[in-house]
């Protein structure tokens, strides 16, 4: 076949395309044939294929969010993953810890396999996962890594990595959430996967809790409030959290309900202690706000004076390198699957909200017009 009377099933036309990781930032069209990346050039004869007008739009990799929560109708938290992927321009989401030793089955039949998403999970120490909001690991005889690693290497295309959260309220104060930290790291370890850490209202000292982790081990929530934590009092990162930085720990937003605050972005922006990965930690309690979608989250970066282009850096390539992935998604080339996110980026006012509820007049707009997943448009 040559290049003349190619067809095409899709041709996103006239956007602005951004790939970070191949350093393309140009007005193109990009065609699709067949659920892949079929050609990406100035100008692409649509013939007749569906043509999306981008004009105006930002089209980029589908977004990776790589923590969420969306083991709906089975854990308190969980939303639906078709719909807040579709909303927000995700393609591949990475759902933080809901399920442990004993309901991991039921989310790969009933989540993961059926998602027009690419849907992955950690699994929990907590052979409960996140069924309830109480504490998942307040009863250390929950801890389950020997059943978790099982289920990982069941299910290794959908478990690639573990999760804790380690907040005093969910695991137990001192020696026993010390514990609990060395039982993540060690499951983590042995079944040769990463391990994300929530970090909280922490049983331990953060500096021991960061000296635990591993390269590759990812810290979420990293722009939390609150004492105990990865900055000092003047709003600077810890020599831990920098010397775990320079060892290769990585440091993910996780915006939630609870753990974004704008005031301490703000000051680690301008520290120069950006996240590794932006991501949204949507869960049923922030859908409607403060969170919304992973453009809202992507906005409220660019308001802290990120560069549009390293906001989608972390925000497609980086967090597919994040979780190990970069082989699959992340980035828009020829003969890749074709996740596609179309967005729209307005300088205008907006009100922002954090997660302490503290409002602010941002300056940046972004929304996702279409989300597209192996060529299909959700
Ligand atoms: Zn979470």
């Amino acid at each position: 076949m040559n290049a003349q009377n190619q067809s095409f099933d899709l041709v996103i036309a006239g956007g602005r395309v951004i790939d970070p990781a191949t350093s393309l930032d140009g007005i193109r069209d990009v065609a699709v044939s067949g659920g892949k990346v079929a050609k990406i050039a100035p100008e692409i004869e649509p013939g007749g294929a569906r043509t999306v007008d981008a004009t105006g739009c930002l089209v980029t990799p589908g977004l990776v969010d790589i923590h969420v929560h969306v083991y709906r109708g089975a854990t308190f938290w969980g939303v639906d993953a078709d719909e807040i992927g579709t909303k927000g321009g995700t393609t591949t989401m990475l759902d933080a810890g809901s399920t442990g030793s004993q309901n991991y089955r039921g989310f790969k039949e009933w989540i993961v396999d059926p998602a027009c998403v690419r849907v992955l999970g950690l699994m929990n120490l907590s052979e409960i996962g996140l069924v309830s909001y109480k504490g998942e690991l307040n009863d250390p005889a929950f801890a389950d890594p020997t059943g978790g690693i099982a289920g990982i290497q069941e299910f290794p295309g959908t478990f690639i990595g573990c999760k804790v959260r380690l907040s005093g309220p969910l695991v137990g104060w001192g020696q026993q959430g010390r514990h609990h930290a060395q039982q993540a790291v060690t499951m983590a370890h042995d079944a040769g996967t990463f391990l994300m850490v929530h970090i909280g209202n922490s049983p331990i000292p953060m500096g021991e809790l960061l000296s635990m982790l591993r390269p590759g081990d990812i810290v979420t929530h990293c722009y939390r409030a609150g004492t105990n934590n990865l900055f000092d009092e003047h709003d600077q990162p810890t020599a831990a959290a920098r010397a775990a930085r320079d060892r290769g720990v990585l440091f993910d937003i996780g915006h939630g309900s609870g753990s974004f605050q704008y005031e301490r972005a703000r000051s680690a922006v301008a520290a120069g202690f950006m996240a590794d990965s932006i991501s949204t930690d949507l869960h049923v309690t922030n859908i409607n706000g403060p969170v919304h979608d992973m453009p809202t989250t992507m906005a409220k970066m660019l308001d802290l004076g990120v560069p549009l282009l390293e906001v989608i850096h972390r925000s497609t390539w980086e967090p597919a390198g994040v979780i190990g992935l970069q082989d699959q998604v992340g980035s828009l080339q020829v003969d890749r699957e074709a996740d596609i996110a179309v967005l729209r980026h307005q300088e205008r006012e907006v009100v922002f909200t954090d997660s302490m509820g503290t409002e602010w007049t941002g300056h940046h707009e972004l929304k996702a017009e279409h989300t597209i997943r192996a060529g299909e448009i959700l």
